[in-house]
């Protein structure tokens, strides 16, 4: 019998369910806890040179564009810091070609979720673990390859926001990247509270080149 480990990230609105840094204290000036806080914690980044493929599902009306328009910019901060090709993050069209999907809230979501669904916040990214434990459980839908195996659900009230929407896709990103935690420090991209900004801070982006050169337990 398949078990799933369901391992949600999300943003909190006030109270941030974070565990404390773990970190030896002469990092902890510089980056942040990363890993995911499983016993014992576990490193997940994808393997190095990846190509990870993002595609936005589609809406109408007002909200037509928005999360299109946030991810274009998230891709540019966060792909900026892959200065020797750890990472690449781009936008596909097809939910087809996609390895992630980001969605509002309030949609039926492109892919079956319900083994695995998204847990209510302002953001969050889900995915679960195979049977392995080493990769990520796809999610199914029909109609092409599964390859999908991380799911950003953005608030649909946020929708109005374009400026709260572009720092909630900006943040879950990072956790799309990989770290599993969040920053104790208002100033980071990465903090579990109220987000100030939607750019990398000096310590997101040492946390995510140490991450792109720690060995990874799970790769999705
Ligand atoms: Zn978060």
């Amino acid at each position: 019998m398949r078990i799933l480990l369901l391992l949600v990230v999300a943003l909190a609105v006030a109270l941030a369910a974070c565990e404390g840094p773990t970190m030896p204290p002469a990092l902890l000036g510089d980056l942040y806890e990363f890993r995911l806080p499983t016993t014992p914690v576990q490193v997940l980044r994808w393997e190095s040179g990846a190509r990870v493929r993002i595609h936005v599902t589609p809406s109408t009306g007002a909200r037509a564009g928005v999360l299109e328009g946030a991810l274009a910019r998230a891709l540019v901060v966060w792909n900026r810091e892959a200065l020797y090709g750890e990472y690449e993050l781009v936008q596909v069209a097809s939910l087809n070609d996609a390895d992630v999907v980001v969605r509002w809230s309030d949609e039926v979501p492109p892919v079956d979720m319900s083994e695995c669904p998204p847990d209510v916040s302002r953001a969050v990214t889900t995915f679960c673990l195979d049977e392995s434990g080493d990769h990520l459980e796809p999610f199914p839908h029909t109609g092409g390859t599964n390859s999908v195996r991380m799911v950003v659900s953005v608030l649909g009230s946020e929708a109005a926001r374009a400026d709260r929407v572009e720092r909630l896709v900006a943040h879950e990103l990072g956790h799309v990247l990989g770290i599993a935690r969040h920053s104790l420090d208002a100033g980071d991209l990465m903090y579990g509270g109220e987000l100030t900004r939607a750019t990398l801070s000096t310590r997101d982006a040492a946390t995510i080149r140490v991450l792109y050169h720690t060995r990874p337990d799970i790769t999705p």
